[in-house]
């Protein structure tokens, strides 16, 4: 049986602070917020006109060729920032889609017995992936998890259905998850994804 070794308040998966800014030292120049997320600019003197972007965990990092000025560097970020965006947007869970899944993973895990009247993504929620609030019985997912794998999600939302059930982390909280397959896989990811976001950034290529 899994211990849950951060311990933390009934009702919550747990994530960290999101900009910890104790956790210093980013060594990219070009680190700015948006909201939750970064941006880093990656300047490469073998790319000649190419732009690309992609996340990278909390961040999103921006490949330009070396040569281009900073206003076009300016307008290409937001170019990419707002291509990205509208791509996960299409492949994101829409709250509806999120009550049916919470449905469907209650009457497979949870004998139907966990009721949401409420699953909502919300956005300001960066210390914890998901919670809920039982004597409402809405839950809430941080949209820090939207892009991950559905696997992922559902493991979420089945730990915050199973707190409509039972509060805290003991043994008989534990044994509710027990059925859904891939909860270790899950947190592993989760974990995962927390550490890589500790390490150090490699430095962005500024030298031509
Ligand atoms: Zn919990």
């Amino acid at each position: 049986m899994p211990a849950d070794p951060s311990a933390h308040g009934s009702g919550e998966t747990p994530l960290r602070r999101a900009a910890d800014a104790s956790r210093g030292a980013s060594p990219s120049p070009k680190a700015r917020g948006s909201g939750t997320s970064a941006v880093e600019v990656r300047r490469s003197s073998r790319r000649r006109r190419t732009v690309s972007a992609y996340r990278e965990g909390d961040r999103t990092v921006v490949l330009i060729p070396a040569r281009m000025s900073e206003a076009e560097e300016q307008r290409w970020v937001t170019v990419m920032l707002d291509k990205l965006a509208a791509q996960e947007s299409k492949r994101m869970l829409g709250d509806r889609e999120l009550a049916e899944r919470a449905g469907r993973l209650s009457e497979q895990f949870l004998g139907g017995r966990a009721r949401p009247a409420s699953v909502r993504w919300v956005t300001n929620q960066n210390t914890r992936w998901g919670s809920c609030t039982p004597a409402e019985g809405s839950i809430r997912l941080s949209h820090r998890l939207q892009g991950m794998p559905e696997y992922v999600i559902d493991y979420v939302l089945l730990h915050e259905l199973a707190h409509l059930l039972v509060p805290g982390h003991g043994p008989e909280f534990w044994r509710l998850l027990e059925s859904y397959p891939r909860t270790e896989r899950a947190r592993g990811y989760l974990e995962g994804v927390v550490a890589a976001d500790r390490l150090p950034h490699l430095p962005a290529a500024r030298r031509e």
